[in-house]
């Protein structure tokens, strides 16, 4: 299959990426999270191709975008008040809420579990070809299951290429990583993935918010998981990622004491030159948001440059850096080596 290069500042090829989603097609997507792989989410046969192209295991489900918060009334069975409070603060944005689901969502979409999730996402480009597809698109990343996420279109070329119908390039993504899921499925409110929207936000407007076990520690052998795609590998270049968790001294004197071949650094800004090996770094130490923003592009990065074991600074989970140690432990299998 060619896969068409479209411009997101380019309204013709709007309409083209509007046009192939009418048709049951694969277009991927800018949004201010990651990209996208977006599909018609009432089109059972389409939301199907999404699974093929990315690999992705038939059980975990997708997350259904829209661009006006009153798109959501037909696609889940009511709205409780505490999702309209949700959205008045958060909407459009990286976040991400998980309500019963109406008959109309097709089982491919919520992997036959009885709810589905909702985004309105803040990017023009993604409001815009949802207006243009004229019906609501179910995306999640647009990388080959398991890889680190797409912040860039040429991410989504490399992974994607040949498989899907069109890429829509809207440049580097503001967030870098995925939207905050929540369930209002459970009361209280559970927090199943951590993104843009930090727990602190959330507690602002609903008081109280469960933390689901599985976004800070592995699943046990056997548990069910909350939200499917917790209990996969993921975001994870070919190298064997490690955490390493310490101060800056601590990192540097066992970094510079296991430089052999093919290790590289996953650092803080400001910190390659104390570093014996080649480096790369990842945001400053205390900028969550920038962290963020390059961690999965620095992930990719690593593999071009045919790292075999990376030692990366282990981040804070405060904040969007709460985020940013969700997606790392994950790249890391969850390996930690502790210093300090
Ligand atoms: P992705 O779009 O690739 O970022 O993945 C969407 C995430 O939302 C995955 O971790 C899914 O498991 C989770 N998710 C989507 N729909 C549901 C749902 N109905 N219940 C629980 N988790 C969900
Ligand atoms: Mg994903």
């Amino acid at each position: 299959m060619h896969t068409e290069k479209l411009d997101a500042g380019c309204p013709k090829d709007i309409a083209r990426a509007g046009e192939i989603l009418r048709n049951g097609g694969l277009v991927g997507i800018p949004t201010e999270t990651v990209y996208g792989l977006a599909a018609n989410a009432l089109d059972g046969k389409a939301v199907s191709k999404i699974f093929a192209a990315k690999g992705r295991p038939a059980d975990n489900p997708l997350i259904v975008h829209i661009s006006e918060f009153s798109q959501i009334y037909p696609l889940v069975e009511t709205v409780p008040p505490v999702a309209e409070r949700l959205a008045e603060r958060f909407w459009p944005g990286p976040f991400t809420m998980i309500l019963p689901k109406s008959a109309i969502i097709p089982d491919e979409v919520s992997a036959g579990l009885p709810t589905v999730a909702i985004r309105f996402p803040s990017h023009p480009a993604a409001q815009a070809v949802i207006d243009a597809a004229g019906v609501p698109l179910a995306a999640p990343s647009a990388n080959t299951s398991g890889k680190p996420s797409p912040t860039l279109a040429e991410h989504v070329i490399a992974d994607m290429a040949g498989k899907i119908d069109a890429v829509l390039d809207g440049g580097p993504c503001n967030v870098g990583v995925e939207s905050t899921v929540i369930t209002l499925a459970s009361n209280p409110p559970r927090l199943l993935r951590p993104g843009g929207i930090t727990p602190e936000e959330l507690q602002s407007v609903l008081g109280e918010i469960k933390i689901d076990p599985a976004v800070l520690n592995p699943l046990e052998e056997g548990e069910k998981a909350s939200s499917p795609g917790m209990k996969y590998k993921h975001y994870s270049p070919k190298a064997n990622v490690i955490l390493v968790d310490g101060d800056f001294d601590q990192y540097c004197d066992y970094v510079n004491t296991h430089k052999e071949e093919g290790v590289m650094a996953l650092c803080y800004d400001g910190e390659e030159a104390s570093l014996e090996v080649s480096a790369l770094s990842y945001g400053g130490e205390k900028d969550y948001q920038q962290q963020a923003r390059e961690l999965f592009d620095a992930l990719r990065e690593l593999d071009e440059r045919n790292a075999k074991v990376v030692y990366a600074r282990c981040p804070k989970p405060e904040g969007v850096g709460l985020a940013v140690y969700n997606r790392l432990i994950r790249a890391a299998g969850f390996e930690v080596i502790q210093l300090g």
